[in-house]
């Protein structure tokens, strides 16, 4: 068994320590235990939070569809897609293509190794949800973050009112207080707690970044690439050394998917309404896809997307 079969469950695992051991240890720890109304609003994170993570674990995160699909598809989708002419060597140098999958790689999508497919606006596979953060499972993934985060922040004002108890107290005799194994589960509560807040909180801040900007983590990348060869061949008046000492120039190109912070988050999120945005539950999966405010295969190739706006003249590649 490989040592990334275990990542999921293991997330699962710490989330039932976190979560469920910490309600059974607060309870009979003073000053007092939680309400009735902190345990319901803890509870109902709790059920949001596993709702997210296991969509972000089994939502197909999505696949370029093939020639054969295409042409199973409704008629008025075919134009727009794979053309029987968009073979490698008629591709007139503009298509990429995935020699591992043997099919054209459109627009922001990319080979995944470990899913073993080209995945659609792929941003990175996570290790921890053992699936590719995609243009299907990013609302689930996001989402997954927010209320791993909006809990563990909620456990942290619950853990605060014993561990000040017991600082208050703390030149009190020890068998006042609560018991050796009672004091370790507190301490392992609080550490775990706090890890997993301040990475995750990072982690939370850096997606809502990318959505806002509709940029995927591999985009990121390849702008700071871009950025840095521009950087370069200023000096050398806009020219630079290609493959085999061929001159390339080097022209500051603008990242064209970033169209407005709402309606980058209409894109990413597969949906403009504030709910469905908020509550995994809503959110439903029809064949692996979300519902979209325009056809998946139109995602896969940007440039003919026909609902969202975007800026024609320039190109990003
Ligand atoms: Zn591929
Ligand atoms: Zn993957």
């Amino acid at each position: 068994m490989e040592l990334s079969n275990l990542a999921v469950p293991s997330v699962y695992v710490l989330i039932f320590f976190l979560a469920y051991t910490s309600q059974w240890l607060l309870k009979d720890l003073e000053p007092a235990p939680p309400t009735e109304g902190e345990y319901i609003r803890f509870n109902i994170l709790l059920i949001c939070l596993l709702i997210s993570y296991t969509r972000s674990v089994f939502v197909d995160p999505g696949h370029i569809p093939t020639m054969h699909e295409h042409e199973k598809g409704p008629a008025n989708d075919v134009s727009d897609n794979f053309p029987s002419q968009s073979r490698p060597d008629n591709t007139n140098g503009h298509r990429k293509w995935c020699r591992k999958c043997n099919l054209p790689k459109p627009p922001r999508a990319h080979h995944c190794r470990t899913c073993g497919r080209c995945i659609p606006k792929m941003d990175h596979h996570c290790p921890w949800t053992a699936n590719c953060v995609s243009h299907t499972t990013f609302p689930h993934f996001l989402r997954f973050l927010f209320y791993a985060v909006a809990s563990l922040a909620y456990l942290a004002s619950l853990l605060w009112p014993p561990i000040a108890h017991l600082w208050h107290n703390r030149n009190m005799p020890s068998y006042l207080g609560p018991s050796m194994l009672q004091l370790v589960h507190l301490f392992a509560l609080c550490v775990g707690d706090f890890v997993m807040l301040f990475a995750l909180g990072i982690l939370l801040v850096r997606n809502i970044w990318s959505l806002a900007v509709n940029t995927t983590t591999i985009e990121g990348w390849e702008i700071e690439r871009h950025a840095t060869l521009v950087r370069r061949a200023r000096y050398f008046g806009g020219w630079l050394e290609g493959p085999g000492g061929v001159q390339v120039r080097i022209e500051k190109q603008e990242f064209p998917y970033d169209v407005g912070i709402w309606t980058n988050c209409k894109e990413g999120m597969g949906t403009g309404n504030v709910s469905a945005i908020s509550l995994s539950i809503i959110q439903s999966s029809e064949k692996g896809y979300m519902p979209l405010p325009y056809p998946v295969a139109h995602c896969c190739h940007m440039v003919s997307r026909p609902s969202l706006p975007r800026r024609p003249s320039l190109t990003f590649r």
